[in-house]
């Protein structure tokens, strides 16, 4: 009887760890996308950063890169209608999964929302939204750094990045209280160093798993 219960409960974990659909939220370079990156790997997740997604189309000159590289180079965030509909079509793209990392989406209560209804649609939902909390003065001191290597012209600019927290602070801010409403948001340090980070990262997800 013991072994009987104690294989539903592995099966009933391992099910609903297939499921772990995963928002990672943050300020522009808090770092999303490393930890994004680490998180895919170690739970079998797929990632999707909408700043990728528009980063590849503006680099192949497609529409949709063309109207987003507007809006990217001033430090805006891409038009609602616009992001959404890029990633509706790229979580439709990659259905059925084992789960997936979503890495500066949503941004917008209207993002948010649209999502919710997506996931409905297609029978699943977010699970856990995790920000990495990290100071004004290193995000601008990061994003200073990563600009002298990435190419990136948003990040090379102080102009740029400030107008980027600014509109985090008008826009996306708002989806902490959204989230801790719906009672998925955890919020980790997110100063230290990528294995620090990780750890604080892996042991919010273990904690939400293995209880
Ligand atoms: P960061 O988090 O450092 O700002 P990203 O690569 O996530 O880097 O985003 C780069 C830019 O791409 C943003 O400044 C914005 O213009 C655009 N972008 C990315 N995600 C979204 C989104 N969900 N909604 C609107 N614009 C977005």
């Amino acid at each position: 009887h013991r072994d009987l219960h104690l294989s539903i409960r592995r099966q009933r974990q391992m099910c609903i760890r297939d499921r772990l659909n995963v928002i990672i939220f943050g300020k522009p370079g808090s770092g999303k996308g490393t930890q994004a990156a680490m998180i895919k790997d170690k739970y079998g997740l797929i990632h999707v950063s909408t700043g990728d997604v528009f980063r590849k189309n503006t680099s192949e000159g497609t529409e949709l890169g063309n109207i987003a590289k507007q809006y990217m180079s001033k430090g805006e965030l891409v038009p609602d209608k616009i992001t959404i509909a890029m990633l509706e079509s790229e979580i439709k793209s990659f259905m059925p999964c084992n789960g997936f990392i979503l890495d500066g989406f949503p941004r917008t209560i209207l993002q948010a929302e649209s999502l919710d209804k997506l996931l409905v649609n297609l029978n699943l939902k977010i699970d856990l939204v995790i920000a990495l909390d990290v100071p004004n003065k290193n995000l601008i001191n990061r994003l200073l750094e990563r600009g002298k290597t990435s190419g990136r012209s948003d990040d090379q600019s102080k102009e740029k990045i400030n107008k980027r927290l600014e509109e985090y602070d008008n826009k996306t801010k708002p989806l902490i209280i959204f989230y801790e409403n719906q009672k998925k948001f955890y919020s980790i340090d997110g100063v230290g160093s990528l294995t620090d980070v990780n750890n604080r990262l892996v042991d919010v997800i273990d904690s939400k798993y293995n209880d």
